[in-house]
């Protein structure tokens, strides 16, 4: 079953249960702490907090996120993504708990020519939070094994805001993907071998005295008890479509077949190598879909974000032996897996692919100038058994080779050799300082031949006519 199929299921079967369903928001998050929007959630707070009532109060959506939080993992795990969607239906003060898990249950487990996913009731897990025992119940009377119902703490199953305000606690639904991948026990013996797929977040208290999670105060009941749930699409497409992780689904593999047009090598063929195509087939339809909602490579902010994205891109495409730009053929490869589930991509492409493809075109003349000189500095660094850049190697490649300093800590950091830092910035500022007398110096040495001409002309004594002739002062 194809991505889109997936989530089209899932819509549809919210919408048959009266849910108003709602397209994605952007990815630019409308809260201001955070860059992106990182839940499906997110555009419901509102509601969730009781600013504003909910045009239905039930909902619905499949919504487009973004996790820098994850990029360490991506490509490493079978699970994590820089961008994925999560699928989420919302109850505002109207069905709680059990049709919540009745719900899941039933999508989950209709055989798929009955519209749902179909999935083995004996390979469903599930986690409870400690005190929740309605919940273990309600798992059991879905017929749910009592074996596959687990328990966890505060840390992994109660959710706050962070501050005073809704909290509760969650049930989260994992699959077993069997013995070859990992150790019996469920989610809680390995995580790698059950896939966290849902997460069921019950809203029900009030709480205060959030310092930690474990040292939280509830206040009491909420009058109106809010659901919150989120399912990762690309978790479920993975699972359902019999594939090893999520970056080789419909929605993300032509990348990776692209790239391996490109250099020739065979995902498959090595692990380190795979890691690489995985980095790069995530990185590029998170840089597409960021750029799609109107942002561009920049050095600050969400900008910052998507220039790592695409600078890793290059970066990872070169350790699969690709000097050249890779953007021209991944960009276009990425929209056309992307467009049957978002076709509005058509309408911005033109603009977003040439400036991802600027964008690499810098980088590239960046990567030419300075990386014979960095490596140089690497070897000079593990030569003298330090292990660190030197801070006027950091400098030099700052200002003769217009190496950002953050590119310095990446690449150095991938060769295993620390920077320093301290030194660099020491540089830096006497660099500022240098300049900033410089100017000062050419104010003071302006060029005062103009005044010189002016006082000539002033040498001759004037006489003051002003009282008696009028006509002196038009000359
Ligand atoms: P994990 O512990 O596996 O990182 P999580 O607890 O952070 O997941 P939630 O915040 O509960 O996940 O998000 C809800 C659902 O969204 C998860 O059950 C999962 O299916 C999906 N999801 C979360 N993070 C990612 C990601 N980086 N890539 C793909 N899917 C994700």
């Amino acid at each position: 079953m194809r991505t889109s199929e997936i989530a089209k299921r899932y819509l549809d079967y919210f919408a048959a249960h009266d849910h108003l369903v709602v397209p994605s928001a952007s990815l630019i998050s409308p809260n201001p702490t955070t860059l992106f929007t990182i839940a499906g959630m997110v555009p419901f707070i509102p509601y969730l907090m009781g600013e504003q009532t909910a045009p239905h109060p039930r909902m619905a959506s499949n919504q487009k996120c973004v996790r820098t939080l994850d990029i360490d993992e991506v490509g490493k795990t079978t699970r994590h993504g820089t961008f994925f969607q999560m699928l989420g239906n919302f109850s505002f003060g109207d069905y709680f708990k059990e049709e919540a898990i009745h719900y899941a249950y039933e999508l989950l487990t209709t055989p798929q020519d009955k519209g749902g996913y179909g999935f083995d009731p004996e390979k469903l897990w599930m986690t409870t939070f400690t005190d929740d025992e309605e919940a273990r119940s309600l798992w059991k009377n879905e017929g749910v094994d009592p074996e596959h119902i687990q328990i966890m703490g505060m840390e992994d199953n109660f959710w706050t805001t962070g501050g005073p305000g809704p909290g509760g606690p969650c049930s989260e639904i994992y699959v077993d993907r069997g013995p070859e991948f990992g150790v019996e026990g469920g989610p809680i013996a390995d995580e790698n071998r059950y896939i966290e797929i849902w997460d069921l977040v019950f809203e029900n208290y009030e709480v205060d005295n959030v310092k930690s999670k474990t040292d939280l105060h509830i206040v009491g009941e909420l009058e109106n008890k809010n659901i919150d749930t989120g399912a990762g699409l690309e978790r479920l497409a993975y699972l359902m479509q019999g594939k090893n992780n999520i970056y080789e689904t419909d929605e993300v593999y032509p990348v990776i077949e692209a790239a391996e047009r490109l250099s020739g090598h065979k995902y498959g063929e090595n692990e380190a190598f795979d890691v690489k195509f995985r980095v790069v087939a995530d990185h590029v339809r998170s840089a597409l879909m960021i750029m799609s909602d109107g942002v561009r490579p920049s050095n600050t902010g969400r900008g910052y974000v998507l220039r790592r994205l695409l600078r890793r891109t290059v970066k990872a495409m070169r350790a699969l032996g690709v000097q050249e730009a890779v953007m021209p053929t991944l960009f276009p490869t990425s929209k056309a897996a992307m467009e049957a589930s978002y076709p509005e991509l058509n309408k911005t492409f033109h603009d977003v692919s040439e400036a991802a493809y600027g964008e690499e075109d810098a980088f590239l003349r960046t990567l030419e100038a300075g990386t014979e000189i960095f490596d140089m500095a690497v070897s000079k660094a593990k030569e003298s058994g330090k292990d660190t850049v030197s801070g006027a190697d950091a400098f030099k490649l700052h200002d003769t080779y217009g190496f950002p300093i953050e590119l310095t800590l990446e690449m150095a950091e991938e060769q295993g050799v620390k920077v320093d830092e301290n030194k660099f910035r020491e540089l830096m500022a006497e660099q500022k300082s240098r300049a900033r007398a410089d100017a000062l110096k050419k104010r003071h040495n302006v060029d005062l031949s103009v005044y010189d001409d002016f006082k000539k002309t002033l040498a001759k004594p004037i006489d003051f006519l002003g009282y008696t002739d009028f006509s002196a002062r038009a000359t």
